[in-house]
C-alpha cells in the first residue's frame, strides 16, 4: 500500500483538514536510523507531522519541526519540502530504557524519551529570512504539543493526532495522522460535534494499525460533515542531499579542524544526518569551492 496525504475542505467551508498514512516512510527512516521501538515512535510522528505541515504553507517551501528536550533522545528533527521531501533524526536513536521499563504497557512512552523541552517549527520561504516560532511543550507526545503550537502560537484552533504503530521485530506496522483546523467564524455546533467525533475516535495508532485510509480517518473524525478532497500527494522519506549542499556543513568546521583532516586522511568526510550518506572532499575540491582563508 502506497503512502500519501490528503488535504480536504468541508462542504460547509468550516474545516480544513489532513489526513496522511505514512507506514512505508516511517519504516525507511527506521532502517536507515536503526531506531528503536520508542525512538521510531517519536521520530515517525514527527516524519508524519511534517508531512501535513507542509501542505497547510500556501508560499512555505520548507517546514521544519525541531523538538529539543532533556530527556534522553535528546532531539527529534523532521522536515518536509514542497518538492515532497520528508526527512529527519533523533539525537538518540538507540535509547531502549523506555521499553524495559514500561514492559507491561504496550505504548511507547515517547513523553519519557522526549521530557521537557520546547517544539520550533521553521518555515523555510525561497530568499527571505525564515521565520521560526517556539513553544514550550505540553505533553511531549509531539501530537498535543502541535495543537497546542497551532492553537496558540498560530492562532488556528488545530486538533493534531499522530500515531505509530511498532511491530514485535521492531519494524513499523503502521504509521499516519490527522490535522483539523477550523476556519475563522466556526459556529459553535460544528466545533462541539467535532469536539465529540474527536473524543470517541480512541488512539489514532490503534485505527492506523486497522489498514485504514486518510480518506476513512477523516470520514470518522469529520463524521457529519461532508467535504471535498483539494489535495492528494504521495509521501515518501526522501533526502536531497548532495556533495555541494553537504559542503555547508564542512564551512561550519574551523580551518585547522579542515587542515587536520586533510593532513590525516588527505580528505574531509562528512555523513548527512538525515540518510548517512557519507561524501569526501579532498583538498583541491575544498581550496575551489569552500569560501574561507586558508
Ligand atoms: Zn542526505
Amino acid at each position: 500500500m502506497e503512502d500519501y496525504m490528503i488535504r480536504v475542505l468541508t462542504k460547509n467551508k468550516q474545516i480544513r483538514a489532513l489526513a496522511v498514512r505514512s507506514t512505508n516512510l516511517v519504516e525507511e527512516a527506521r532502517q536507515i536510523h536503526k531506531t528503536t521501538p520508542v525512538a521510531t515512535a517519536a521520530l515517525g510522528r514527527a516524519l508524519s507531522a511534517v508531512s501535513m505541515m507542509i501542505a497547510l504553507e500556501k508560499s512555505g517551501e520548507k517546514v521544519g519541526l525541531r523538538i529539543i528536550g532533556d530527556g534522553p533522545l535528546d532531539r527529534v528533527i523532521a522536515e518536509a519540502s514542497m518538492d515532497g521531501e520528508v526527512k529527519g533524526f533523533v539525537g538518540n536513536p538507540q535509547i531502549d530504557i523506555m521499553l524495559n521499563e514500561k514492559k507491561n504497557k504496550k505504548k511507547l512512552n515517547v513523553k519519557k524519551a522526549i521530557g521537557n523541552g520546547e517544539l520550533y517549527v521553521r518555515k523555510m520561504m525561497g530568499l527571505k529570512e525564515p521565520y521560526e516560532s517556539k513553544i514550550q511543550l505540553i505533553s511531549g507526545e509531539i501530537g498535543e504539543d502541535l495543537t497546542y503550537y497551532y492553537t496558540k502560537s498560530e492562532q488556528v484552533p488545530s486538533s493534531v493526532g499522530l500515531g505509530v504503530l511498532v511491530d514485535t521485530d521492531s519494524s513499523v506496522k503502521a504509521a499516519g495522522g490527522f490535522i483539523i483546523q477550523l476556519l475563522p467564524e466556526t459556529p459553535e455546533e460544528t466545533i462541539s460535534k467535532l469536539e465529540s467525533n474527536l473524543n470517541s475516535l480512541g488512539s489514532v495508532s490503534r485505527l492506523i494499525e486497522t489498514g485504514i485510509t486518510p480518506e476513512e480517518l477523516l470520514d470518522k473524525v469529520l463524521e457529519g460533515f461532508p467535504y471535498d478532497i483539494t489535495k492528494v500527494t504521495e509521501v515518501g522519506y526522501n533526502c536531497n542531499c548532495s556533495k555541494e549542499r553537504t559542503l555547508e556543513i564542512v564551512n561550519t568546521l574551523n580551518v585547522e579542524e579542515i587542515k587536520e583532516s586533510l593532513k590525516e586522511d588527505g580528505y574531509v568526510e562528512v555523513t548527512c544526518h538525515y540518510c548517512n550518506e557519507s561524501y569526501r572532499y579532498n583538498e583541491e575540491y575544498l581550496k575551489e569551492h569552500l569560501e574561507r582563508e586558508w
